[in-house]
């Protein structure tokens, strides 16, 4: 495996935001996590990231304890997440923010791979000098999601990444998280299209008031009532 967290919780004062949420994601996998509003699922991806306080059982990347590690030894070894509402830099520029996301590293190759990035989104390759305020939302989203490949990840973590794009920029962004997938990264990635993300995703969780109330491949969840009943009991 190589992620899995035994027994996950996050608690914000009384209130426990997480419960006992036990999770995996295998190599090259694409894994998502579903639920309605305040179901806990940024609080999850935080406290996997390390931003956010937790306790597990057991909280294991690469096969090593990761749960005192902090966020930035996190991110160096390859756990890196996206976000909600891509917090890219409006002021900085578009080549500054993609600089952003290589922090952490200490090898020579970032030029190069931010070259790569240029080259697989012409669009930000156009605007590189200009502040990434300019760019439009999908563009941005294109932004926060290259800027976590600076840094290398093995383990993308996806908050929501679909969240506030038209319909059309949703397909793009759901065949990049593929393309990313194919090119050997595994992904976990929590979102509210259901429907998209279960068509990505190899393995999918619900979770429901902190709780993981459902767990298994897309048909499985497709076929069960928690999905549903996750996000009504929310509404
Ligand atoms: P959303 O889609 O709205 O982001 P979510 O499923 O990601 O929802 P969380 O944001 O993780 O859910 O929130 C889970 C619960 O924890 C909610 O009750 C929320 O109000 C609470 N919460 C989240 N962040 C904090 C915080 N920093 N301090 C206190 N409570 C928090």
């Amino acid at each position: 495996m190589l992620l899995e967290a035994d027994d996950l919780n996050v608690r914000y004062g009384r209130n426990h935001a997480v419960r006992h949420v036990s999770l995996s994601v295998d190599e090259g996998e694409i894994v998502t996590v579903l639920g309605a509003n305040g179901a806990g699922k940024s609080s999850l991806l935080k406290a996997l990231q390390g931003t956010a306080g937790a306790t597990a059982d057991a909280l294991r990347f690469r096969g090593q304890d990761i749960s005192s590690r902090s966020a930035q030894k996190r991110v160096r070894s390859g756990l890196v997440m996206v976000p909600e509402g891509r917090q890219i830099f409006v002021s900085l520029t578009v080549h500054d923010n993609l600089l952003m996301g290589a922090y952490c590293r200490r090898d020579s190759d970032v030029a190069k791979d931010i070259e790569g990035v240029y080259e697989r989104f012409p669009n930000l390759a156009q605007r590189r000098t200009m502040p990434a305020s300019v760019l439009s939302g999908g563009e941005q989203q294109m932004l926060a999601i290259s800027r976590a490949l600076l840094a290398r990840p093995v383990l993308m973590m996806l908050d929501e990444p679909s969240l506030g794009l038209s319909p059309i920029l949703v397909n793009q962004l759901f065949e990049l998280i593929v393309a990313l997938n194919r090119d050997g990264l595994s992904i976990l990635l929590v979102e509210q299209n259901t429907h998209k993300a279960l068509q990505t995703a190899s393995r999918g969780y619900v979770l429901e008031l902190g709780r993981v109330v459902a767990e298994g491949t897309p048909d499985q969840l497709r076929a069960g009532e928690k999905l549903e009943a996750a996000y009504l009991g929310a509404g």
